[in-house]
């Protein structure tokens, strides 16, 4: 007949974070082993896509790890992927090219002479 276990600690339900694995003592007896919730691999905050080069822990463990084992040597490393900081960057880049396009034209139509601008006017229509 096969033996029967009891918990080891004081949580009596079989919840999620009441798992537990049967293992054999030295003496032979058969007992609970209580075991950790398995890490969920951090993810991209920006896609969803797991992020290479960082540790699957659970989140008390991250505070016992080195900050080089957490993050990799770039820009939002450990938050965002490559792929994602580089269209971040790209992004900000071409906003602030928009804004300086936009002052450009801005300075040369102030410049420019007033018979341009009820053509400006009937273009937007
Ligand atoms: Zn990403």
């Amino acid at each position: 007949m096969a033996q029967r276990l009891a918990y080891r600690k004081r949580n009596p339900y079989n919840t999620r974070s009441n798992k537990v694995k049967v293992v054999k003592t030295p003496g032979g007896k058969l007992v609970y082993q209580h075991v950790k919730k398995i890490a969920s691999k951090p993810k991209c905050g920006g896609c969803e896509h797991f992020l290479p080069g960082i540790p699957a822990l659970r989140p008390r463990q991250y505070a016992t790890v080195s900050k080089p084992t957490k993050t990799v040597q770039r820009a939002y490393g450990g938050v965002y992927c490559g792929n994602c900081v580089r269209e971040r960057i790209v992004r900000a880049f071409l906003i602030e090219e928009q804004k300086i396009v936009k002052k450009v034209v801005k300075t040369t139509a102030a410049a420019a002479p007033k018979a341009e601008k009820p053509k400006k006017k009937t273009a937007k229509k």
